[in-house]
């Protein structure tokens, strides 16, 4: 799936250097969003998943929508204190100090079968965040999947190297 005309590229956005990939013209095109949410459903569809993880924020809109299409449960990783009932967290490093996943303890039983979501996989320290929250939780993670693998950073090889399975629609 060619996407690269739907995923803007912003350059020095949020800091000098960096070009930030924007998937909201994909989001704002039904058709190339209905043809983003059909791949995901036809690849998860035959593998008995039983929930989508969505990462906050943007790995919910893929998620959820999803979700939605296998007809099975959406489950949020959400950043700290959004969460109202018993949590997991997870912490992990990011360039310049640390961030927070966390899930609801019951949202996800033992041996459940998950996809975990997110818009975009960088250094993949995000994704191996909530991998070790889902493995906290005895989850069975089918796949990670993200719209977009930036190829130049880690993310991939540290999933390789973990031995979970991974899947993206495009690189760049
Ligand atoms: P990582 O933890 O370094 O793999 O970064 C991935 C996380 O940061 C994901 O939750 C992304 O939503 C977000 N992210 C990093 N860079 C970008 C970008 O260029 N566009 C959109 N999201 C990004």
């Amino acid at each position: 799936m060619n996407l690269t005309n739907v995923i803007a590229a912003i350059p020095d956005y949020p800091k000098p250097g960096v070009i930030f990939r924007d998937i909201t013209p994909l989001l704002a095109d039904g058709k190339v969003f209905q043809q983003v949410i059909d791949q995901f459903a036809e690849r998860y569809r035959p593998l008995g998943v039983t929930k989508v993880v969505g990462i906050e924020a943007r790995g919910f809109i893929f998620a959820t929508a999803l979700a939605y299409a296998l007809g099975i449960g959406f489950v949020p990783l959400r950043k700290p204190g959004k969460l109202p009932r018993a949590t997991l967290s997870q912490t992990y490093a990011l360039e310049y100090g640390e961030d927070t996943l966390e899930i609801h303890v019951d949202d996800i039983q033992p041996g459940e079968r998950v996809v975990i979501m997110d818009d975009l996989l960088a250094t993949g320290g995000t994704v191996m965040a909530a991998i070790e929250l889902l493995r906290r939780q005895q989850a069975d993670i089918v796949e990670c999947a993200f719209v977009i693998t930036l190829n130049d950073l880690e993310g991939h090889s540290r999933l390789a190297n973990a031995a979970i399975p991974y899947y993206t629609l495009c690189t760049f």
